[in-house]
């Protein structure tokens, strides 16, 4: 790719890639160093009208086709996924900037997603009851609906998508994706996949595109349901439009995740797992912990000194550099320049607030990498809870410590808050862990596990200011959200036996 005369990216719509008849479009730009590696078009309301009306042509047919056979197409796709697994992972650390052990992992569950969608033929089983009344039996179908749209956000390009597609689509529903325009360039690698895997023109479409796609697919009028995951404020307005316009929704938002540390935590394995969950993936992950809350003035003393110590030794770099590469634990750079400035001033808006800073990442130079968009590991303590820094979230390499009295202390400032996505605990007490489960407000919780995200056979979404949704994510639940339930009541009256043939 020649970064001075970058190639515009197509849509792929109705089996084909074509280029959108919207003339705007923005860079895509390695965050690590500046590199500009496509232009992105950013499709307007006729480029996702052509998508919708492609989806809808599909249906039909994709509807009626037996469940297993729609399977054998995903199957494919899953091997093919697994084949192209180290360039798809290249690919997102590229585009995205995490490193490539984190890009791996997002690959794994990408293809865990698949795989669990080619049990479609036993997800969406109906159920049935005989004799619900004198006679009379009951059951209950699951039916395709229609066209679904998504709409992507930056920090996951594979993953996210595939908490929604493969179920979509396996179900017998057609999908048009709209992909971040910050990172598209993944999902154009999976499309060159998708597109030999014989699904049928129309079933599964992609749409480059900002926010103008995105409403544009949300206030279609053809489309049945949206799944959308990106941030709140984005969240309760897609949610907000689909009420509006009579469609199914479910729509992720964001999160400020907690690690509560108990007296009693086994502090020498805590702190690694800390330091993974608050810093992997630059802090850009949904369920990345960004408040450590320690309960106790010797468990706040000792956590402050580890914590801190442990981050400092964090390599910060370009992750497609050879030294990197395999390094778990190397943090790349934030998503954008924009990105940066704000992580940086909510840095300094914490410090004016009273934080004390412990390690500062502001100012890191990479050499090599002077136009990446670098943040080092950054520890702020003596954070108050309802402060700007414990309110926000940061998006980015920046912890901060807390101290609480009491495990109440520290549920009751979890429940305060407006997120509510995920939440652990490290105790060896499972009268603290039962609480923990039972009393806390969000909705993946971990016990002496920093990223406490379920596997594919288990839902996956948060509660009250994460998501504005009544089903999660992914697994046997989010079947429900690509079905219509339909029930029959159905009886015979008695008949005479049929005459014998002569
Ligand atoms: P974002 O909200 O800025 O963008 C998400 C998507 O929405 C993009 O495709 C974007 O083009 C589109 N969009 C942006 N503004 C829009 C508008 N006004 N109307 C319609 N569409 C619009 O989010 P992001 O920066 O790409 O991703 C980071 C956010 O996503 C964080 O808040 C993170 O917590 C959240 N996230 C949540 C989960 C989850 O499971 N809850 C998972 C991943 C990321």
């Amino acid at each position: 790719m020649d970064s001075n005369n970058p190639s515009l990216l197509q849509n792929h719509v109705d089996g084909r890639w074509v280029t959108p008849a919207a003339e705007d479009s923005v860079d895509v730009q390695n965050p690590s160093d500046g590199r500009i590696l496509a232009r992105v078009p950013l499709s307007g309301a006729a480029d996702v009208d052509h998508a919708v009306a492609a989806a809808r042509t599909a249906f039909g047919e994709w509807s009626r086709t037996p469940v297993a056979e729609r399977c054998s197409h995903m199957r494919m796709l899953a091997q093919l996924m697994r084949e192209n697994f180290e360039d798809l992972a290249r690919q997102i650390t590229e585009e995205m900037g995490k490193s490539l052990p984190d890009a791996r992992a997002e690959m794994k569950r990408a293809i865990e997603n698949v795989d669990v969608a080619c049990g479609m033929p036993t997800l969406m089983q109906g159920e049935n009851v005989t004799n619900c009344a004198a006679d009379i039996d009951g059951e209950v179908l699951r039916l395709p609906i229609g066209v679904f749209g998504m709409i992507a956000p930056f920090n996951f390009p594979a993953m996210v998508p595939f908490w929604f597609l493969p179920y979509a689509v396996a179900s017998g529903n057609t999908f048009v994706l709209k992909c971040s325009e910050q990172v598209p360039l993944t999902m154009q690698a999976h499309f060159r996949l998708i597109e030999r895997c014989g699904f049928p023109p129309g079933v599964i479409n992609l749409v480059n595109g900002d926010k103008i796609a995105s409403q544009a697919l949300v206030e279609h009028a053809d489309v049945d349901g949206i799944s959308f995951v990106g941030s709140s404020p984005v969240a309760r307005k897609i949610a907000e439009a689909c009420a509006r316009t009579g469609k199914r929704c479910q729509a992720l938002g964001s999160a400020k995740n907690y690690l509560v540390v108990m007296p009693d935590a086994k502090l020498d394995r805590v702190v690694q797992n800390m330091l993974t969950s608050c810093l992997g993936c630059a802090g850009q992950r949904c369920m990345a912990a960004s408040v450590i809350a320690c309960v106790g003035d010797q468990t706040y003393r000792q956590v402050c000194d580890q914590f801190t110590a442990v981050a400092k030794s964090v390599n910060v770099g370009n992750p497609l550099d050879d030294h990197f590469m395999d390094d778990a634990q190397a943090i790349g750079p934030v998503i954008s320049d924009d990105a940066k400035r704000r992580i940086q001033s909510l840095i300094q808006v914490g410090i004016e607030e009273g934080a004390t800073l412990l390690l500062d990442g502001r100012g890191i130079q990479i050499s090599g990498c002077e136009d990446g968009h670098f943040i080092g590991p950054t520890v702020l303590a003596d954070v108050q809870p309802g402060s700007t820094l414990e309110r926000t979230e940061i998006f980015g390499p920046v912890v901060i410590i807390l101290k609480f009295d009491s495990l109440d202390g520290a549920i009751t400032a979890i429940n305060q808050h407006e997120y509510g996505n995920g939440a652990s605990i490290y105790t060896q007490n499972g009268y603290w862990a039962r609480r923990f489960k039972t009393e806390t407000l969000a909705g993946m919780i971990g016990v002496n596990v920093g990223i406490p995200a379920p596997v594919a056979y288990l839902p996956f979404g948060g509660m009250r200011g994460s998501i504005f949704a009544d089903i999660k994510g992914q697994s046997k639940e989010v079947v429900r959200f690509f079905t219509e339930s339909k029930i029959v009541t159905e009886r015979y009256w008695p008949e005479e036996d049929p005459i014998p043939a002569e």
